[in-house]
C-alpha cells in the first residue's frame, strides 16, 4: 500500500513503525483545591515547564543550532505572556481548577492561530498545542512515552511532531518521521530537516493506516510511504537510500569550495532568505551572500507595521551574519497570495493583478518610507546591502523609488543619522513588461535579479497556485526561456549584473543555458546550495553552449525540458 504526503525533509527511510499515542491527559476527576492553591499549582508547573524547555533549548542549540532552539524558547515567551496568564488566573478565580484553565486558554489561542491563513501563524497552533500537553501532564504528573528509548531502525508516526517530541529523539535510531499533519515550512519540518531525518507529513489518516511493527520505506523527498513493501521493492529504495547517502557525502566537500565552472569561471552563488535566523543557515550551508531577502515575511507573523528599528534591527542582523558579503533587500512584496491583514489592502478580483508590491508601496509613502530609511541606516555598518523592488513594470516606477529614497537620505542627513549614500538600488524582473523594456531599465537600475517564479505566472498567463493549471506552468516553455535570455543581454549591454532568485536558479536542467548566457548570480534555498555549486562546477563552458544552443532551437516545452534531462545524464 502506498500512502502519500508532503516531502518535508529529503532522504530514504527503511524501519518499523512505532506509533506514537497521545498521552491521557484525562483532568475531569481533579478536584478544586481552592484558588489560592489552585493559582499556586498553577505557578509552580509554569515553572517547572520552563525549566525543562530551557535545558531543551539548550540540548538543540548545542546538538542542532540556534536557530531551531528559538522554537523551544519562543514556547517560553508564550507561556511568559502577562495577558495568556492572567486569563488562566481568571478561570481560577471563577472557580475551575489549573488543569482546566491551562485546557481552555491554550484552546482558545490554538483555534485562533489554526483558523488564520498563514502558514507561520498556523504553526503557532501546534506550539500552543504542545504547550497544553505538556503543561497538563505536569499538572497531572504523568509521563509521556519516551522517544529517546526507541530502538534502531524505527519510523515514528504522530499526529503531530511537535518541538518537544523531536528534542529527545536519538537520530541514529529513527529512521524516518511520518504525521497526519504539518506543511514543508512547519516548525517540525524545520527541525527535521536539521536533523537530516527523512519526512513525510500530513499524511491522511496515518495514524489509522499505520500500525506498530509494520515495515515502512518512506521517501522524504517524494513524500510516498510504502506500507509493507514486497523484497523487489525493499531492494530498489535500499539502493536508492545508499545512492542518496553517497551523494550526499560527495556534496560536503563543496562547501568551502568556490563556485566556478569547469573552466574555472566564477559565478555567484547566494541564497534565498526570508527572516534574520535564515541568514545563519544560508551562511552554515556556504552561501556566498544573500540574494533575497523576502521581507514581507517580517510582516506577517503579527498584528501591526514592524517599525523603523525592529526593522532596522532585522535587516543589520542579515547584514552582519554575512560578514561583508552582499545581501538583497527586497522591499514589501505583498497581495497576490501573501496576505498581511493589518494592512487593510482591499479584497481583488484578480490579486495577482492587482494593487500589490510596488504598486502599493508607492502608494502609501508613509509606510514605505519607515523600511526605506531602515535600509538606508542598516546598509552603513557593512556598505553591503543592495535594495531590490519587486513586481516592477516602469521606468516611472523605479524613478518614484528613487526619487524617496532620497527624500530618506536628505531626512536621515538632516537628523545626522548614519546612513549608506550610495546604496545600490536594483530590480527584479518578474514580469513581462519588466523583460521586454529591460534594456530601458538597466539604464537607470544598478542591478537585475530574475524572478522566474513570477515570470513564468506571467508569461505563461497561469496562476502559479492552480493546480488544475499546474501542467502549463514551466519555466522550460521557449517564451519564458527567449524571455530569459533577452533580460540577461540587456543587463550585460547595460554593464550591470544580473542574478536570478526564482526557484529556477536551483534547476540543474537550466544550468548551461543560464551559464552560457552569461548570468552572474544563482540565489537558491539554503538547502539546494551545495548541489548548485556542484552542478556548475561540472559544466565547461562549450559543452554547455553547445546544449544552450540546441535547447533554444527546439519549438515546445516539452521538447526543451525532454532534452535537457537527457543532457544533464
Ligand atoms: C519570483 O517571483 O521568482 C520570486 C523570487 O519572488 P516570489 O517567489 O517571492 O514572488
Ligand atoms: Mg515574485
Amino acid at each position: 500500500m502506498i500512502l502519500r504526503g508532503i516531502g518535508a525533509s529529503e532522504g530514504i527511510g527503511i524501519g518499523s513503525a512505532v506509533c506514537v499515542r497521545e498521552q491521557n491527559l484525562d483532568y475531569s476527576a481533579v478536584v478544586y483545591s481552592g484558588t489560592e492553591a489552585e493559582q499556586d499549582r498553577l505557578q509552580q508547573a509554569i515553572q517547572q515547564f520552563n525549566d525543562k524547555t530551557s535545558a531543551m533549548a539548550e540540548h538543540i542549540r548545542t546538538q542542532v543550532g540556534q536557530k531551531e532552539s528559538e522554537i523551544l524558547t519562543g514556547q517560553i515567551m508564550m507561556l511568559s505572556d502577562p495577558f495568556m496568564q492572567s486569563q488562566m488566573s481568571e478561570l481560577i478565580q471563577a472557580g475551575q481548577c489549573a488543569e482546566a484553565a491551562v485546557d481552555q486558554v491554550c484552546g482558545m489561542y490554538a483555534e485562533m492561530f489554526a483558523g488564520v491563513e498563514d502558514e507561520l501563524m498556523r504553526q503557532r497552533a501546534t506550539d500552543v498545542r504542545d504547550i497544553r500537553s505538556r503543561m497538563l501532564a505536569i499538572l497531572l504528573g504523568v509521563s509521556g512515552m519516551d522517544v529517546s528509548e526507541l530502538p534502531a531502525g524505527s519510523v515514528l508516526v504522530a499526529h503531530d511532531l511537535t518541538p518537544s517530541m523531536t528534542v529527545g529523539l536519538k537520530k541514529e535510531n529513527v529512521a524516518a518521521i511520518l504525521t497526519e499533519v504539518g506543511g514543508r515550512t512547519s516548525h517540525s519540518a524545520i527541525l527535521v530537516r536539521a536533523l537530516e531525518l527523512p519526512a513525510v507529513l500530513s499524511i491522511p489518516n496515518a495514524m489509522e493506516q499505520v500500525k506498530d511493527g509494520d515495515s515502512v520505506i518512506a521517501d522524504g523527498g517524494e513524500g510516498t510511504v510504502y506500507l509493507h513493501p514486497d523484497q523487489a521493492t525493499l531492494a530498489d529504495f535500499r539502493k536508492k537510500q545508499a545512492d542518496f547517502l553517497a551523494q550526499k557525502a560527495l556534496l560536503a566537500v563543496y562547501r568551502d569550495r568556490e563556485t566556478v565552472d569547469a573552466d574555472g569561471n566564477r559565478y555567484a552563488l547566494y541564497a534565498n532568505i526570508g527572516s534574520p535566523a535564515e541568514a545563519k543557515a544560508a551562511a552554515e550551508s556556504g552561501a556566498e551572500g544573500v540574494g533575497l531577502f523576502r521581507t514581507e515575511f517580517l510582516f506577517m507573523d503579527r498584528t501591526s507595521v514592524p517599525s523603523e528599528e525592529e526593522q532596522y534591527e532585522a535587516y543589520l542582523s542579515v547584514s552582519r551574519t554575512m560578514a561583508g558579503k552582499e545581501v538583497i533587500i527586497r522591499t514589501l512584496d505583498v497581495g497576490g497570495d501573501k496576505a498581511v491583514d493589518y494592512l487593510g489592502m482591499e479584497k481583488e478580483e484578480n490579486p495577482f493583478l492587482g494593487h500589490r508590491a510596488i504598486r502599493y508601496c508607492l502608494d502609501r509613502p508613509d509606510l514605505y518610507k519607515v523600511q526605506l530609511r531602515a535600509l538606508l541606516r542598516a546598509g552603513a555598518e557593512g556598505n553591503n546591502i543592495k535594495i531590490m523592488l519587486p513586481l516592477v513594470t516602469s521606468l516611472e516606477e523605479i524613478r518614484s523609488a528613487r526619487s524617496l529614497l532620497e527624500t530618506c537620505k536628505a531626512e536621515l542627513e538632516a537628523e545626522g543619522l548614519p546612513y549608506h549614500k550610495e546604496i545600490p538600488l536594483g530590480i527584479m524582473v518578474e514580469t513581462p513588461a519588466a523583460a521586454l523594456i529591460a534594456d530601458l531599465l538597466a539604464q537607470e537600475c544598478d542591478f537585475f535579479s530574475i524572478g522566474t517564479n513570477d515570470l513564468t505566472q506571467y508569461t505563461m498567463a497561469v496562476d502559479r497556485g492552480n493546480a488544475q493549471v499546474e501542467q502549463l506552468y514551466t519555466t522550460f516553455h521557449p517564451a519564458v526561456l527567449r524571455s530569459i535570455c533577452s533580460i540577461i543581454t540587456a543587463a550585460k549591454n547595460a554593464g550591470i549584473p544580473v542574478g536570478m532568485c526564482g526557484e529556477a536558479a536551483a534547476d540543474p536542467r537550466l544550468i548551461p543555458l543560464l551559464m552560457t548566457w552569461g548570468l552572474d548570480e544563482f540565489s537558491v534555498s539554503s538547502s539546494a546550495i551545495l548541489a548548485t555549486r556542484a552542478n556548475i562546477h561540472h559544466w565547461r563552458a562549450d559543452a554547455a553552449g553547445q546544449v544552450a544552443q540546441k535547447a533554444m532551437g527546439l519549438s515546445t516545452a516539452a521538447g526543451v525540458e525532454d532534452y535537457l534531462h537527457s543532457a544533464i545524464q
